[in-house]
């Protein structure tokens, strides 16, 4: 016999993905819709238009891609990328990294331009590589580098790229319902972004949004896109005007991205980025409070994923199983050079909240002080409550 499904209860404030929604979880209880059936076409564009606001853009073609956020990333390559393009990628970090393999597999000629995990790409650097290179077709950059908590700066990058004639694509998976996106006033021809971080949906959709300029590039493309699945223009007269059957596409998904969206409307953008950015510098005073150091200087900082050094001595992989048993929270470690180096905390969307922040504070204290490490107890949450405080 297998027994009945029951998963523990966990607190996911790791780097994705983060606790659902309780309103959107419910969402998914509802009866499905045929694919095609006028009701959940209706529903269909809304979400198409809760995703223009929550992207900040006018683009027509906003729309989910069926799979995670990596199927996004794929969407925007295979579509804009021809085999022997030459494309820019910015890489500080493992999605940077990610984007690198996906440009290649699609026959792309990449140059990386490089920047240190916890550092952002300087823009500068990228202008050297087009100054050197007249036939750029895209520069790449990842907009919340989920590997190392670094908000990559995008206004002053968009005006060179195009200064140069080149499309200027985002991966805003973690940015997306956390930070500012302005897709059209920074000028972003094309970003991708996935469900199960800051939106508080579950692992499952791809929101790509694309420009004009990004779709005439594709559109005149010479060879066939390689993947059939994520071809554009056959995606596109399913959500556009024409509703021709490409794939079923997952209703009961698409039923949780518009609960979602919808959810960080009614909240109102300007509310939703300012809670983020409240209790995600609540959570660094805290961690600093307790001594402990974060990987990204201030200015870089993201406010929806904090990493914090582990401090010498404490083992990273005790520390989170005992979190994890003790606790049911869920905190991330570091990844490639920064594997065993960091954890990686994240307060995203339904999660940025103070009881997380205090509940995350708390347990770590406790834990740390199980492993021998030495600071003032409770000042963590003095410091965060005070942060609170003065800036609600
Ligand atoms: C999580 C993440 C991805 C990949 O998304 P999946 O949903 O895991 O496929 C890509 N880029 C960034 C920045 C991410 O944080």
């Amino acid at each position: 016999m297998i027994k009945q499904l029951n998963p523990p209860r966990r607190i996911l404030m790791g780097p994705g993905p983060s606790d659902v929604h309780p309103a959107v979880l419910q969402s998914m209880a509802t009866p499905l819709l045929g694919h095609l059936d006028p009701a959940f076409l209706e529903i269909m564009n809304e979400t198409m238009d809760l995703l223009r606001q929550v992207y900040q853009t006018e683009n027509k073609v906003t729309l989910a891609m069926s799979g995670t956020g990596s199927a996004g990333m794929e969407t925007l390559f295979v579509n804009l990328v021809e085999p022997g393009d030459k494309v820019i990628i910015g890489v500080n970090g493992l999605f940077g990294q990610r984007m690198v393999d996906v440009a290649l597999r699609c026959g792309a000629e990449v140059i990386q331009v490089e920047g240190a995990w916890g550092d952002i790409i300087r823009p500068e650097k990228v202008e050297e590589v087009l100054q050197q290179h007249k036939d750029i077709k895209l520069v790449a950059v990842v907009h919340a580098e989920t590997s190392t908590g670094v908000r990559q700066p995008l206004q002053e990058l968009s005006e060179i790229v195009h200064r140069h004639h080149a499309l200027f694509v985002c991966d805003m998976v973690t940015s997306i319902g956390g930070i500012p996106t302005k897709i059209d006033e920074y000028g972003i021809d094309a970003a991708y972004s996935g469900t199960q971080k800051c939106l508080s949906a579950p692992p499952g959709l791809a929101p790509v949004t694309l420009s004009p300029r990004a779709l005439e590039v594709s559109a005149n493309r010479k060879s066939k896109v390689q993947s059939w699945y994520l071809d554009l223009s056959m995606i596109q007269n399913y959500w556009g005007e024409e509703r021709f059957y490409h794939h079923t596409a997952p209703i009961t998904m698409i039923y949780s991205l518009r609960k979602a969206l919808r959810l960080i409307v009614d909240e109102g953008l300007e509310n939703v980025f300012h809670r983020h950015a409240l209790y995600g510098r609540a959570l660094h005073a805290g961690l600093e409070a307790m001594g402990l150091e974060l990987l990204v200087n201030e200015k870089h900082r993201l406010h929806q994923l904090t990493a914090v050094r582990i401090p010498t001595n404490i083992q990273d992989v005790e520390v989170r199983k005992r979190l994890l048993q003790k606790y049911g929270l869920e905190i991330g470690g570091g990844l490639g050079e920064l594997k065993g180096k960091i954890w990686r905390i994240g307060l995203m969307g339904y999660n940025a909240r103070q009881e997380n922040v205090t509940y995350a504070l708390a347990a770590i204290e406790d834990v740390l002080r199980e492993h021998g490490y030495h600071f003032i107890s409770g000042a963590a949450l003095e410091a965060a409550n005070r942060y609170i405080r003065e800036n609600e």
